[in-house]
């Protein structure tokens, strides 16, 4: 006898199999507006007043660089490093790799590096121009640049953002993108404890930034193995389901695979997103103590350009989650 249910399962992921095949671009929304916006609670008094006044603008703008990944020409290789071909036997020679972007250039040639991605080289750039930001006291820069930074410097610590097989696409595994930086948040937010330490003076950006991204690409045994392993548990028939989002169908990972996985990475997607907020923090802090420590005014007429900031902030109020 014909089974059906079969039938309706194999239809199903044929249709909507190209809905797991999403791509390197994001922490997800979700990620990248928690880390922005907790990171403003990490900051010193002489800051907070200020950042605390545009918690919204920098809430909602830390996804403008993958909204325009794909209009813009270079923004997408501003959000990944493709670590393997830098350093093919990582972590051997790993500090070889030429951390002033002139040199790299040297030894890469720009194509290749706009090929395989400049995410911690960017973050240096971003942090000496949100450093001018501050000394021009510009302050629709600081809040652009501000919201900007948070975005690489949160992708610089997603292990699969430092990667060629950045989708499991090498290792059949594909999915596994969204899976790490978006379903397990979007399913575990409420388990996570995402208070962090204060924001500290970071003295040498490019080391920092750096070491973060070797730590992402130290983390991707496990995320590789753990879901081969959830695999093999769980089963394919029941490692997706069926959800509806409002008027669509989608095809996702079921909860029981979403549990073994989370479960298995055993809090390292939180301590990502912790590392992430503080990291934030600090740049945004180091910049403003290396522009000299200029004193913020709050009620700033932003310039009229930036209407944009203006509507945000004055269909927001201001929330204290401290
Ligand atoms: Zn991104």
């Amino acid at each position: 006898m014909v089974n059906w249910s079969n039938y309706k399962t194999v239809f199903l992921i044929i249709i909507l199999a190209p809905l797991l095949s999403l791509n390197k671009e994001r922490w997800g929304f979700t990620g990248h507006k928690q880390i922005n916006r907790i990171a403003v609670f990490t900051l010193p008094n002489e800051l907070i007043v200020f950042y605390k006044t545009y918690i919204d603008y920098i809430t909602d703008h830390s996804v403008d660089p993958d909204k325009r990944r794909h209009s813009v020409q270079f923004e997408a290789p501003k959000h990944y490093i493709d670590l393997e071909f830098y350093c093919p036997n990582f972590p051997d020679n790993f500090d070889s790799i030429p951390k002033k972007w002139k040199d790299a250039v040297s030894k890469y040639s720009e194509d290749s590096l706009y090929s395989y991605g400049i995410v911690p080289w960017h973050v240096s750039l971003m942090k000496f121009k949100l450093q001018k930001a501050f000394e021009a006291k510009d302050y629709d820069q600081i809040l652009k640049i501000s919201s900007d930074i948070g975005h690489y410097i949160a992708d610089a610590h997603v292990p699969l953002h430092t990667t060629k097989n950045y989708n499991g696409q090498l290792s059949n595994q594909k999915g596994i993108h969204s899976l790490w930086e978006s379903r397990l948040v979007e399913t575990h937010l409420s388990d996570m404890k995402l208070l962090t330490g204060k924001a500290f003076y970071i003295d040498d950006i490019s080391a920092f930034i750096w070491k973060a991204v070797y730590s992402s690409h130290l983390a991707l045994d496990s995320v590789f193995n753990f879901e081969k392993e959830c695999s093999k548990n769980i089963g394919e028939t029941n490692k997706y389901t069926i959800e509806e989002r409002g008027r669509s169908t989608i095809k996702t990972y079921s909860k029981s695979f979403t549990n073994c996985y989370y479960e298995k990475l055993d809090g390292m997607v939180e301590r990502r997103l912790k590392a992430s907020i503080v990291a934030v923090g600090s740049i945004w802090y180091s910049a403003w103590v290396d522009a000299g420590q200029p004193k913020l005014d709050a009620n700033i007429k932003l310039k009229k350009q930036n209407e944009e900031v203006q509507r945000i902030i004055s269909t927001h109020k201001i929330r204290n989650c401290d």
